[in-house]
């Protein structure tokens, strides 16, 4: 039989604290059923990352904080006290299975500042190198009302377009989107596909979350217009079940929302079309020859820099004779990219003291002109 998951290479599961959390403890049976899953994906070859919720929702009952709406001072102490609680649960239930799971904590800041974007990117890209699991909430104990993502439908968006993710998973306690609040509405009709975001599907989307989780219909549409624009499908659907994952990889009730275009376009296309250039590399005939055969920008191939550029900034990228050959985001500050210009990969660190990254602009943080 083919699983409807086949054809995704790297899936981010995202899952709500109505799943993993009951009565302030985690539900074991339900995780560690998630949890062969996930490991029944890695067997596959697949990557996984796990957006996880239930810090708050541990938390709380732990410092026994009464039932409601929390003052923001009170879900940051809630979840200072239960992440450690959600960390060991999927710490245990993975190492269980011989995965490792690797904790990242992000701030809506990390996601949207260039610099801190490529940080984080590039630790989830390593812990997934080494075959970890890594497993991602928001750092709600230091995030603040006006500077948080509040829910992690929007996370999971951000972070499966940041890991260019071909597949979103939500996992909640609705099974998908229906033409109208199905509680409401007992005519409502349930949505399998859907082809495009418009305004319609999002006035299909009430706005009810339960008590423990945040995000109702409306922040999973809004998941969606960010991961479908970026590329990536996403695929909401019951958590209700042991073996969620398995239930959707067998064709099981869920909405799918179909990508605009595949991860790499968009990407590019954000990077050639969307971003200010602050400055520019120029490059020598045998590095131009190496970007349009698909080969990042090493050090050695730049001849010339121009601008006050921070590492993360894009900058534009002129063959030797001034012409312009594309975009990419830099490596490195200016200063650093002028002394290891010219320079062997293999002497970076001699040159600035640290081992910094092998590329000035890697293959996958470029659009060539015409790309
Ligand atoms: N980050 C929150 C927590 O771990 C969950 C946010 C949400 O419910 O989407 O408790």
């Amino acid at each position: 039989m083919t699983s409807r998951l086949d054809r995704y290479r790297t899936i981010v599961v995202k899952i709500g604290s109505a799943l993993l959390v009951e009565s302030g403890k985690p539900r074991t049976e339900w995780l560690a059923a998630l949890a062969d899953d996930l490991a029944a994906l890695t067997a596959e070859g697949k990557q996984v990352l796990v957006v996880s919720s239930g810090a708050i929702a541990l938390g709380r009952q732990v410092l026994k904080l009464p039932k409601g709406p929390l003052r923001l001072e009170e879900s940051q102490a809630a979840a200072a006290v239960g992440q450690i609680a959600l960390a060991r649960a999927w710490s245990e239930v993975l190492g269980a299975r011989g995965l490792t799971a690797g904790q990242i904590l992000v701030t809506l800041g990390d996601t949207e500042e260039r610099r801190r974007y490529l940080n984080a990117r590039s630790t989830i890209d390593t812990l997934l190198k080494l075959g970890a699991v890594p497993v991602i909430n928001e750092n709600d104990t230091v995030a603040t009302s006006e500077i948080r993502f509040g829910d992690n439908d929007r996370l999971g968006a951000r972070v499966a377009t940041m890991m260019g993710a071909d597949l979103l998973v939500l996992l909640s306690d609705v099974d998908g989107l229906y033409t109208a609040p199905p509680a409401q509405n007992p005519d409502a009709r349930f949505l399998e596909r859907v082809e495009r975001i418009t305004p319609e599907i999002e006035a299909m989307a009430g706005s009810a979350g339960s008590e423990l989780s945040r995000g109702g219909m409306q922040t999973k549409i809004e998941a969606g217009k960010i991961a479908t624009a970026a590329g990536t499908t996403m695929v909401i659907a019951s958590g209700h079940h042991l073996n969620p994952l398995k239930r959707i990889a067998e064709g099981g009730k869920a909405t799918w929302f179909l990508p605009e275009a595949n991860p790499v376009t968009a990407r590019k296309k954000w990077i050639s079309g969307t971003l200010e250039t602050r400055g520019s590399l120029m490059i020598d005939a045998g590095a131009v020859n190496a970007l349009r055969s698909g080969k990042s920008l090493l050090p050695a191939g730049v001849r010339a820099i121009e601008g006050r550029f921070q590492r993360g900034d894009a900058v534009t990228i002129l063959g030797p004779k001034g012409e312009v050959i594309g975009r990419g985001l830099v490596a490195y500050d200016a200063p650093e990219a002028e002394r290891i210009a010219g320079r062997n990969s293999a002497e970076i660190e001699a040159i600035l003291g640290y081992a910094g990254r092998a590329a000035m602009i890697h293959r996958d943080d470029m659009a060539l002109r015409g790309e």
